[in-house]
């Protein structure tokens, strides 16, 4: 039985039917994160984790061996997967290979069992396909860019979102940058949103040359963050707000809040190991209010705004 936890929810927590093999597997060696971890860390943030992943394609990142193994990107179904995965045909295409979708915990156990160890939604889902239900702004930062520079470029992101009429929340990418979320009534399609979001990078860009790109032929220069707004079109994922990375010390995609920015959280300072606990003693998911905080995006509501 699992042990009484702190801040025990009055709802019986989520508990999945799916059967592990090997639970003892290691998959993050340096953090001695194995199967068995895994799995116990997607149950504990199932709540937190199930609006970002459910009932939309994902894109899955697996290593059979951890993450010191081969390393597989795969958007399409393969053979034998659990019966808890739920297989998807796209309606815009006569793609004839299955897309992966999970409706449920046992659906999410079921990716830890093939070594799913990052997760990578649409930012659509099967209710609306064309019609996205957030934005992803990806900040990433070139050779030596102090991370102070990446909060302001987030802070930066946010203030355009907002003159936007859009909401805006920050999460770790549990890599080298943050990532900037604005959730969206789905009402824009695809090439709508996308040209809007390469308009706010643009402008990043072009008001502040020295230390922003837009472009991705440029996205290696040192010294300056690449505004990568190309997660925002159709088929394109982002790693899951609390899906695991599979690189050094089991790090996740970890929602802040935007008072917790600090060079004091650096991108991959949330783990596996201790984002449970953070999240037990916060109370509250510091992206609690995220689709309330929804609005459409308007078309022209940027331009309207800056002409006054
Ligand atoms: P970082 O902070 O290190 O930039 P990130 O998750 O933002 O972490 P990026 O390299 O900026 O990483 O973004 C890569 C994105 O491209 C991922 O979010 C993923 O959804 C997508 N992607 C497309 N193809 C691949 C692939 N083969 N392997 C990994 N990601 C891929
Ligand atoms: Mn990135
Ligand atoms: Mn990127």
């Amino acid at each position: 039985e699992k042990p009484a936890r702190r801040n025990a929810p009055t709802a019986e927590p989520a508990r999945s039917s799916v059967k592990l093999t090997h639970p003892d597997r290691v998959y993050w060696p340096d953090a001695g994160v194995t199967k068995q971890g895994l799995a116990d860390y997607y149950t504990e943030v199932w709540p937190h984790i199930a609006p970002f992943i459910t009932r939309r394609p994902l894109s899955l990142l697996r290593c059979p061996n951890g993450v010191t193994g081969e390393q597989f990107f795969q958007k399409n179904a393969w053979k034998g997967l659990n019966e808890a995965i739920v297989l998807l045909d796209d309606p815009a295409t006569a793609e004839v290979e299955h897309l992966i979708s999970i409706d449920d915990l046992d659906g999410l156990i079921a990716l830890v069992q093939s070594a799913v160890l990052e997760i990578h939604p649409w930012g659509s889902t099967v209710d609306a396909w064309e019609k996205p239900d957030m934005i992803i702004m990806d900040l990433d930062p070139g050779e030596g860019v102090g991370w102070e520079r990446v909060i302001e470029a987030a802070q930066e992101v946010r203030q355009r979102l907002a003159d936007a009429g859009l909401a805006a929340f920050v999460k770790t990418s549990g890599g080298k940058g943050l990532h900037v979320v604005a959730p969206l009534k789905p009402k824009a399609e695809w090439p709508e949103i996308k040209a809007f979001t390469k308009g706010l990078a643009d402008a990043m860009a072009s008001d502040s040359p020295d230390h922003y790109v837009a472009t991705i032929t440029k996205a290696k220069r040192p010294g300056k963050i690449l505004i990568d707004y190309l997660r925002n079109q159709r088929g394109q994922t982002a790693v899951a707000p609390y899906s695991t990375r599979a690189r050094a010390g089991a790090p996740v995609s970890a929602p802040l809040a935007w008072e917790e920015l600090s060079p004091a959280i650096g991108p991959a300072y949330f783990t596996v190991l201790n984002l449970p606990t953070r999240l037990a003693s916060l109370g509250s998911d510091p992206w609690a209010d995220f689709r309330t905080a929804a609005k459409p995006l308007e078309l022209g509501a940027a331009a309207k705004k800056k002409g006054g």
